[in-house]
């Protein structure tokens, strides 16, 4: 038996969702939570097209051939409804809600199932969870709605506890670059660091984003607070190809490593103990300031002068650090 899902970190999650189903005891409506770029889309909607595959539950799998998986492919399958932003807005409104679910109260044209999946339903308006929440509530027979969501906390209590939630963390790192690598994707670390481990969004940043420039800003990086390069070619470059925002966070991402490292040389013996120590508390200081700075609106300063002012202060930092430990 294959039981195979769109990408290989979501194996149980799919088993769990084609088994209930195949069981005749999937939930009316599921909630697909993780950050972007984990492939919440992909899964639900290889889900939609097994549920709806004339060869399930035989098969564990769309079998891409029968007439339904034809109407699916072409987009055109009447059972099968993609809810998303329309043009220029970045909501879901209680429009579309109600259509849908005038949709879903209709009987399947080709059954078993009405499918529909929310895209961004934490971007639905309150009027339209209230409405939604009407569905959920009296939910139509024979009927599966998943909605994707990268903030659960923004979606009221009323429609979390009337949903069964599927979790779609970020993978393991080892599975996330074989998956890249596989995708003839280079400079797969940098693109994953990049992507907070969404390998999806690592794709798609390797394919607009410089990331060998991002490779030598990081490497930059590690000079400064370990060897105390001079920040001034640092800022520039971090500047020329990130944005503010980005170069905060991944300067705190490649600290919180450096952190990790003193944290296992200490814990092994490897380190000297005094020098590790100070070197610990030298860089949680380093990310407190790029913390502060993450958090104080930055808006209308060029990135530039805010690297270069944050870079400042965690030198100054590192002076005072190491003097009050020599002392
Ligand atoms: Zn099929």
């Amino acid at each position: 038996m294959t039981d195979s899902a769109p990408y290989p970190w979501q194996q149980s999650q799919w088993s769990q969702l084609s088994q209930s189903a195949a069981a005749e005891r999937l939930h009316h409506a599921t909630l697909v939570s993780g950050q972007a770029g984990v492939g919440k889309r992909d899964f639900a909607v290889s889900i939609a097209k097994l549920l709806l595959c004339l060869e399930f539950p035989k098969q564990r799998q769309a079998c891409g051939q029968c007439a339904r998986c034809q109407l699916m492919q072409a987009g055109t399958h009447p059972d099968f409804t993609f809810v998303d932003w329309l043009e220029k807005s970045s909501v879901i409104s209680v429009d579309q809600v109600r259509k849908l679910s005038d949709q879903l109260h209709l009987t399947a044209t080709y059954g078993p199932y009405r499918i529909a999946i929310i895209n961004r339903a934490d971007t639905m308006t309150s009027a339209a969870c209230n409405s939604l929440l009407k569905t959920l509530e009296e939910p139509p027979g024979r009927c599966a709605l998943f909605l994707l969501s990268e903030r659960d906390a923004a979606l009221p209590a009323t429609i979390h506890s009337r949903c069964q939630r599927i979790l779609m963390p970020v993978p393991e790192s080892a599975a996330a670059l074989s998956w890249l690598r596989d995708q003839k994707i280079a400079e797969a670390e940098v693109a994953l660091e990049f992507a907070r481990g969404a390998p999806l969004l690592a794709a798609i940043f390797a394919r607009e984003r410089d990331l060998s420039a991002i490779g030598n800003i990081r490497e930059q990086w590690r000079q400064f607070l370990l060897a105390d390069k001079s920040p001034a070619a640092l800022a520039a470059e971090a500047a020329n190809v990130l944005d503010t925002r980005e170069s905060l966070t991944l300067f705190m991402q490649w600290t919180t490593d450096l952190v990790k490292n003193v944290e296992f040389s200490l814990a092994d013996g490897r380190s000297s103990s005094e020098g590790a120590l100070t070197e610990r508390k030298f860089l949680s200081q380093a990310l407190q300031l790029l913390q502060q700075s993450l958090r104080f609106d930055n808006a209308s300063l060029k990135t530039l002068a805010v690297l270069e002012g944050v870079l400042a202060d965690i030198r100054i930092q590192r002076i005072r650090t190491r003097a009050e430990n020599s002392a």
